[in-house]
């Protein structure tokens, strides 16, 4: 079973219903902020509950760490930091799509960066108070996994920096 659906300035994309989307025709670099919301989008799926053990039988130990218990990779480790091939980044613990690569630059911070979300409903944010400072973290909102944070210093036209763990992260390159 297939929808699609038209992402504002980006494309049309076809999605099933595993999550796994294809780009139809490309448009402009740039997704914004909200897109048409469909009832079989995998971001309104009903939330994804596992118990710690089930959580560390899936995950690497790294993602465990990152995703479950909040940890920071070192920067400029990640694998997908460098990456600038053209697809999907979906969450490493559920699978959900979280960010487009047309959304992706390059903010050196160390860390993969980008300026928004594949959907706004896609990630929740919460107050972080930890290390002395207020900070935004980022989780995705299926599955509760932690990605990192957002901060207000990214590019236009969002000016917003999602500064995301690479191992909070899977990548799916976009089939030529
Ligand atoms: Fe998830």
């Amino acid at each position: 079973m297939y929808f699609t659906f038209f992402v504002k300035w980006v494309g049309e994309y076809e999605i099933d219903l595993t999550g796994t989307v294809k780009m139809l025709q490309k448009t402009l670099e740039i997704p914004m902020l909200d897109s048409p919301d469909s009832p079989d989008s995998p971001h309104t799926s009903e939330k994804i509950v596992r118990t710690e053990a089930e959580w560390r039988a899936l995950l690497t130990p790294e993602q465990y760490q990152i995703l479950r218990e909040k940890a920071t990779e070192r920067a400029f480790t990640g694998v997908l930091t460098e990456n600038h091939e053209t697809g999907n980044y979906h969450c490493a613990g559920c699978g959900t799509l979280l960010f487009l690569s047309g959304a992706k630059f390059d903010s050196g911070c160390g860390w993969p960066s980008f300026t928004l979300p594949a959907e706004s409903k896609a990630i929740e944010e919460h107050e972080d108070l930890s290390l002395g400072r207020r900070r935004i973290e980022v989780t995705c909102a299926r599955c509760g996994g932690h990605l990192g944070h957002v901060f207000p210093d990214g590019p236009a036209p969002t000016g917003l920096r999602y500064c995301i763990n690479s191992a909070s992260l899977t990548f799916t390159k976009q089939q030529p």
